[in-house]
């Protein structure tokens, strides 16, 4: 069966883990400070903190912004379920935006009118959570002048994006952005088992993070080797110097993963011809390149004379694993609930539209060209 996403494990990820094992560290020890290390120099952010997972990122970056009861948070309903749920945890009100229904990314105009919505309701908004769907950079620029205006810090969802390119430069490298969260579950661009971290500019952000991460315990080194305060609610959102070994040793393979991710994305492009317009390639913009976390081109189902649920059948039976990224956030029934119904059409748009194809690194050529053929002989 091929999946819609897997990692890449080699003799040398095991080897390192198993150092590690052996090693006097197995949770906070010196890998943590080598991992973030690696992740400020892939992704160009002077700051990282790594923690247990990109959900506990999210969740760190709301609680770094004093996020809380009556502060409204803008996030695109075309997203995973845990950027939402991270305002969620912080008892912030969750506004969702729209998005573009090519890419799946928040323009300006969808930031705009989630904020006019807001104001209507004179809600107070206090930061706006675009994505980086797919691994393709939201653009910034506009929508960070309007977060300006308006005081509400800009924090992007990367959990897609490690190994992007952002206006030439590498995806944490820019100050549109405050914070960016990153997820290393197995189907991102590097795997760590569970892991995540956010990238920032701040360092006090990014030492307000660190202090929360564990349980919000400062040592104060000064009164004595033993002393610890605790001046704010932490919590242990800590990740293990096991899985950062994996980690160190997956992130030297990103560049690599993602160069034959572009290739995968190209070939795909390619033997997919045949059914344009009824398929057509995923959109890309041209002020950032992806890291490909997903290809997932716009099916026209309706000119396809197939429905969705139909085609995921028929490929599953040839052995082809295929995904929807995402169902709409504010169509879940815990959303509904506190929400109602919103009427967001471009989300609504790209989901009915989208199918998330078998992707990663270790596909070869003949395997894409089975799934497209195999694609072919269903649909032509
Ligand atoms: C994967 C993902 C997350 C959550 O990351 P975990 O590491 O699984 O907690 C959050 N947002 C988006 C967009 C994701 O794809």
């Amino acid at each position: 069966m091929f999946p819609y996403g897997r990692q890449s494990i080699d003799d040398e990820d095991v080897a390192a883990v198993i150092e590690t094992l052996r090693s006097d560290f197995l949770t906070t020890g010196p890998k943590i400070e080598e991992f973030e290390a690696q992740l400020c120099d892939k992704t160009g952010a002077p700051y990282a903190v790594v923690c247990g997972n990109g959900t506990l990122a999210l969740h760190l970056s709301a609680l770094a912004l004093n996020i809380g009861d009556g502060d409204a948070v803008i996030v695109p309903s075309l997203t995973f379920l845990a950027t939402a749920n991270a305002i969620r945890y912080c008892g912030g009100s969750v506004v969702f935006s729209d998005v573009d229904p090519d890419t799946g990314l928040m323009r300006v105009q969808d930031f705009q009118e989630a904020l006019e919505h807001a104001e209507k309701k004179n809600m107070t908004v206090k930061a706006v959570y675009p994505v980086h769907m797919t691994g393709q950079c939201a653009n910034l620029k506009e929508i960070k002048n309007l977060a300006d205006q308006h005081g509400i810090a800009v924090v992007v969802d990367g959990s897609h994006s490690l190994g992007a390119e952002y206006y030439g430069e590498p995806v944490g490298k820019s100050r549109d952005a405050l914070m960016m969260t990153y997820s290393f579950h197995p189907v991102k661009t590097i795997a760590m088992g569970e892991g995540g971290a956010i990238t920032t500019h701040d360092k006090n952000l990014a030492d307000k993070m660190r202090i929360l991460r564990s349980h919000g315990i400062e040592k104060r080194l000064d009164i004595g080797p033993w002393f610890y305060e605790m001046k704010d609610l932490g919590f242990n959102y800590r990740i293990t110097d096991i899985q950062c070994a994996l980690g160190i040793s997956q992130i030297k393979k990103l560049d690599k993963f993602v160069t034959r991710r572009r290739e995968l994305a190209s070939l795909y492009d390619e033997l997919l011809k045949p059914l344009f317009p009824r398929i057509k390639p995923p959109k890309r913009e041209n002020y950032t390149v992806s890291s490909w976390h997903l290809y997932a081109p716009r099916f026209d189902f309706k000119a396809l004379r197939i429905n969705r649920a139909d085609l995921m059948n028929e490929l599953s039976k040839k052995d082809i694993g295929t995904q929807v990224h995402y169902i709409p956030v504010h169509s879940q029934p815990y959303y509904k609930n506190l929400y109602g119904d919103i009427c967001l059409p471009g989300t609504e748009e790209y989901y009915e539209g989208t199918l998330s194809l078998p992707f990663y690194p270790a596909l070869k050529n003949e395997d894409v060209e089975y799934v497209s053929n195999t694609l072919k002989e269903i649909l032509l």
